[in-house]
């Protein structure tokens, strides 16, 4: 096996995992395909530590969830708006009004 055939199978190794006996004896013999190899597994076990599935707080799930609650809710006014909202629309209203009769 030569560096081009044992980088091939490096690449392909997630479909055809199989290490025969040639990928063995040539990642014994050559330092540069070695070191290739090295980083490559440390690479994919980095990337699959990233999919460790992590614990968040209590805390936090429960300011999540609160967002989330938040953001469901329709628009809706209080009263207080809807009194100040129904006297500016009669003002506005009388205003008009005593302008036409002018
Ligand atoms: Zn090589």
């Amino acid at each position: 096996m030569n560096c081009n055939e044992f980088q091939y199978w490096l690449v392909t190794r997630d479909i055809f995992f199989n290490e025969t006996p040639d990928t063995l004896f040539h990642l014994k013999t050559c330092d540069a395909c070695k070191n290739l190899y090295l980083a490559d597994t440390c690479l994919e076990k980095n990337i699959r530590s990233g999919f460790i599935r992590q614990e968040i707080s209590k805390e936090l799930f429960s300011r999540i969830d609160l967002a989330i609650d938040q953001a469901k809710k329709p628009f809706r006014l209080k009263k207080a708006e809807i009194a100040a909202f129904s006297a500016w629309i009669a003002f506005i209203a009388v205003i008009m009004t005593l302008l036409i009769l002018q």
